[in-house]
């Protein structure tokens, strides 16, 4: 079969690739759609994340939707059309007893070594982990479930976003989503940054109250203007760049609380310790999502969250690199780009 390989630092080329082997209890997928998500960005970039590397070649991609093609005597049948929950949880482990899934000590994630990704005409995944997608769904745009989980998870993790002013720092897909579930959670003022035009009229569109272009004015400066000088009550950082950390901690009023989902690229921060300790911070890291699949499946059923807003670009797989260039450079207004093996 066909399947997207990653040879080298920005060399993504359609080859051939085995057949999976499906295993008991999985299902084999005719993959429909993969989003190339910020992780994968810097994996194409930079060949590694958050200090992770990949022997190459690999395949990329964990956000992914599909059809089932054999059902392998699980309770789904060919033909339902799934998304895929890229994590699985060993379901054993002192984490795992405590519910904290995401955060179990032997998890294995699509596209995160030994594990190929799903950028591929078929691929073999627990039944239990693909999740049937309503009709009505564009199962295109299905694979934007998985980040729009973490938006749930982020939104589950922050204490008061109801009644709260929130600064989201950061409007790719997952900021986008962060902005619409905080205006779900009853956000009193939702303030969006960043430098593409594009993205913070996405941003309106999808609810924020007030808009921030970072090239133009400094995102601190206008936060406090937002709150008469004040501060934001809650901050998600879905940017990335330590700096963005900074400008959060900074933006919050004492007593205040950072969300950080963003990734940087150097697996590092340095924030300044009297920032958080004057003003008694509270700061929270976001470690993908867990178990969010059915509750994001029904928003997007029930109309609360809108996909299409956020997947803007749909490559066929044999163009693969030129939608992950296009991903990287966030040109013509990319937000998500679609892979469609
Ligand atoms: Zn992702
Ligand atoms: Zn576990």
């Amino acid at each position: 079969m066909r399947a997207v390989i990653q040879h080298g630092v920005r060399d993504v080329r359609v080859g051939e690739w085995p057949l999976p082997s499906v295993q008991p209890g999985e299902v084999l997928i005719r993959v429909r759609s993969v989003t190339i998500c910020a992780s994968d960005i810097h994996v194409f970039a930079e060949g590694n994340v958050g200090g992770v590397s990949w022997d190459q070649p690999f395949v990329p991609g964990h956000e992914a939707a599909g059809i089932v093609e054999d059902s392998n005597g699980t309770r789904l049948a060919a033909g339902t059309p799934v998304v895929l929950d890229p994590a699985v949880a060993c379901r054993a482990c002192d984490m795992c007893a405590d519910g904290l899934f995401h955060l179990c000590r032997d998890l294995r994630f699509l596209d995160l070594p030994p594990v190929h990704g799903a950028m591929r005409e078929l691929v073999a995944w627990p039944a239990e982990r693909a999740f049937p997608v309503p009709e009505g769904i564009d199962l295109v745009e299905a694979p934007l479930i998985e980040p729009l989980c973490i938006a749930v998870h982020a939104l589950e993790l922050a204490s008061r976003p109801g009644g709260a002013v929130v600064l989201v720092a950061g409007c790719g897909a997952i900021g986008l989503l962060t902005i619409r579930l905080a205006k779900i959670h009853g956000a009193a003022k939702v303030v969006a940054t960043d430098l593409i035009p594009e993205r913070l009229a996405a941003a309106l569109d999808l609810g924020a109250d007030a808009t921030v272009d970072i090239s133009q004015a400094d995102p601190v400066e206008a936060a406090l203007a937002q709150t008469g000088g004040r501060g934001v009550d809650l901050a998600f950082e879905v940017a990335g760049p330590p700096e963005a950390l900074q400008q959060c901690l900074e933006a919050v009023r004492p007593a205040g609380e950072v969300v950080v989902i963003g990734i940087p690229s150097e697996d590092e921060y340095c924030v300044r310790a009297s920032e958080l300790r004057r003003r008694e911070l509270t700061v929270r890291f976001v470690r993908r999502q867990n178990e969010n699949y059915p509750e994001a499946i029904e928003l997007v059923r029930d109309g609360r969250v809108n996909l299409s807003s956020v997947l803007t670009h749909r490559f066929p797989m044999a163009r693969a690199q030129e939608a992950f260039e296009l991903a990287e450079r966030k040109g013509e207004g990319a937000i998500r780009v679609a892979v469609m093996p």
